[in-house]
């Protein structure tokens, strides 16, 4: 196996670190890679208003996670936890015990190449993995990182294989802080990477979370989510535009609760009552038990009293996976873009679309009844609410 192990400050991660990342494992044809951010990096002292390292930690999971190669990628804290400064030299020792038989590279920008023989037992590094070098500006030139690459191989034994970027993204984590401190620098950032500063307060942010722009809240939703549910949060938002315009509803709220109603989709069983709890939400037996029903109670919670929307999203948003009867036009049209959203397919997901845009209430029946049906079909119990919201529209003629 070829493993690939790319150590860091990661403060805080961002594109070109990914970028890097991502191609250096094609062209290396890794079977994995390590993120290793550094607990206390030796070579260069961390600004005092750095956040802590178990912070940067879940910032560079976030974005690792965004490269959507969970079974290849991995984030190790393996330096955040060892006491001390974070040497290469030993956690190369240990993944070399981890992994005796396998092929370990060194990932590592021009700026740490160009340095190697200033570590700490820069010989001991060498003889534990392959390095891998590649440009972070225009100014580090091919040329130059293959004479450093002669000079490391004849003073230390390196073996190393110097890569060409397709694309260079000139930017370190020196300047993001900065740029963030003024407002700026998300373009930099993996979505996700972005909302959880925002939501922390990282860098000198200061965004209000109780009045964010569309964009920030987007970006504050991501960070709450692993990334393969990205795409059906957008898919969602945009679907819920679409419908807000053609049944003349509110596209702002659309969009918000759209953004917003997958937000704690992957919390646990005790972080949903703990939240339930806090804000004195009731729940029922049913409600209690199942993860899927205490999200949208959760993602309503947190709308409202976080992010401060009004009251119209919340309600879609604690809706949106039961139904109720008596739905307003919001409520129906969170709940049935978020079963036809464009990523979606299964069987009927077509009819479905094309109800959604002539006969809204029919198309919300259609969505219970498939629910009922596949809920049976798996013998789960079907909450009152959703049997109640298609009895209402059966009710008013509208259940066919
Ligand atoms: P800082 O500005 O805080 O010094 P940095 O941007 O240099 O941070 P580090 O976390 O220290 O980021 O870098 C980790 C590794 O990523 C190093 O090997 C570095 O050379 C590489 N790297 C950093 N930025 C880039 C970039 N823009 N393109 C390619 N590689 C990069």
């Amino acid at each position: 196996m070829k493993i690939g192990i790319y150590g860091g400050t990661f403060n805080p991660p961002h594109l070109g670190h990914l970028v890097s990342a991502r191609f250096a494992m094609d062209h290396l044809g890794l079977d994995r890679l390590i993120f290793v951010p550094a607990g206390d990096p030796p070579h260069k002292e961390l600004p005092r208003n750095a956040p802590p390292a178990q912070t940067r930690l879940e910032l560079v999971k976030l974005a690792a996670d965004s490269l959507l190669l969970r079974e290849k990628i991995e984030v190790s804290d393996l330096e955040v936890r060892r006491e001390g400064k974070s040497y290469t030299a030993d956690t190369l020792r240990v993944f070399r015990e981890r992994y005796p038989g396998d092929e370990l590279w060194l990932l590592m920008g021009a700026d740490m190449f160009l340095t190697l023989q200033n570590w700490k037992r820069p010989e001991e590094i060498c003889s534990l993995a392959h390095l891998a070098a590649f440009a972070r500006t225009e100014r580090d030139t091919g040329e130059m990182l293959e004479i450093q690459g002669k000079y490391l191989d004849k003073a230390f034994g390196a073996r190393s294989v110097v890569i060409q970027l397709p694309q260079i993204i000139p930017v370190s984590s020196t300047q993001i802080r900065e740029m963030l401190a003024e407002g700026e620098g998300r373009k930099y950032l993996p979505p996700a990477v972005y909302g959880y500063i925002l939501r922390n307060k990282l860098y000198g942010t200061h965004a209000d979370l109780r009045a964010l722009s569309d964009s920030d809240l987007r970006a504050c939703s991501l960070s709450m989510v692993y990334a393969k549910r990205h795409a059906h949060i957008l898919g969602v938002e945009e679907e819920a535009v679409k419908l807000a315009r053609r049944w003349g509803g509110d596209e702002t709220g659309a969009r918000r609760a759209g953004i917003l109603h997958d937000c704690t989709k992957y919390w646990t069983r005790e972080e949903h009552l703990a939240c339930c709890e806090a804000y004195g939400m009731a729940l029922d037996p049913q409600e209690r038990e199942n993860e899927k029903l205490l999200h949208a109670k959760t993602g309503a919670l947190l709308a409202r009293h976080l992010f401060g929307e009004k009251e119209a999203v919340c309600q879609a948003i604690l809706w949106h996976t039961t139904g109720k009867a008596d739905m307003s036009l919001l409520e129906k049209i969170i709940y049935i873009a978020d079963y036809m959203e464009p990523n979606r397919a299964f069987d009927g997901v077509e009819k479905l679309r094309k109800l959604a845009y002539t006969d809204l209430d029919r198309a919300v029946a259609l969505g219970l009844r498939m629910s009922i049906e596949d809920l049976k079909r798996r013998g789960c119990v079907i909450h009152g609410d959703t049997q109640g919201a298609l009895d209402w529209l059966i009710q008013y003629g509208k259940g066919n």
